[in-house]
């Protein structure tokens, strides 16, 4: 089973929401810019402008890659530090594939003046297939997961078709 067929939005919805996952890669795409994406955008724009290189592998992953030599991940807050984590470890199993195998990743929160090292270790890429597995049978489905309303519910760009 090829296990590197997601995008590394997908990694990130299925943290986020697996409703939201089935239904964005299944064709049904609504999302909009909200201000928080906008906002996160200019974080990302302002304190890295000068030393990012963003590289497009596929049209799968788009990477952050700096001069210290690691992949970035910038992101607003550590709320949802396992989905980062996860997103990047995805990044770094994606590019193991291609053969790439030494690079490590960082978060970046640089509101919280914060960041944390990412190592593709056995036990973070064994934790990886799991989600990658069970990722691939929410989209194999012919209807979406059964999902209660969540908070997140309130600003998401589904709401309307979930719960309207
Ligand atoms: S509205 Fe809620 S349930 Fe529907 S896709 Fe968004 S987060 Fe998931």
């Amino acid at each position: 089973m090829d296990l590197t067929n997601f995008t590394g939005t997908e990694i990130g919805y299925y943290f986020v929401c697996k409703k939201k996952l089935w239904l964005f890669s299944h064709g049904v795409k609504m999302e909009h810019e909200s201000d928080l994406v906008k906002l996160g955008k200019l974080v990302h724009q302002e304190s890295y402008e000068r030393e990012k290189k963003e590289i497009n592998i596929d049209d799968k992953i788009v990477l952050d890659w700096r001069e210290d030599g690691l992949i970035h991940e910038v992101k607003l807050s550590d709320k949802m530090e396992n989905a980062h984590e996860m997103q990047l470890a995805y990044y770094l199993y994606f590019l193991k594939k291609k053969g790439v195998t030494l690079l490590q990743g960082k978060l970046d929160y640089p509101k919280l003046r914060q960041t944390k090292l990412v190592q593709l270790t056995p036990e973070l890429e064994d934790k990886l297939k799991h989600t990658l597995i069970d990722m691939e049978s929410i989209i194999r489905s012919s209807t979406p997961p059964k999902v209660n309303f969540m908070n997140i519910c309130r600003s998401c760009s589904y709401a309307e078709l979930c719960w309207g």
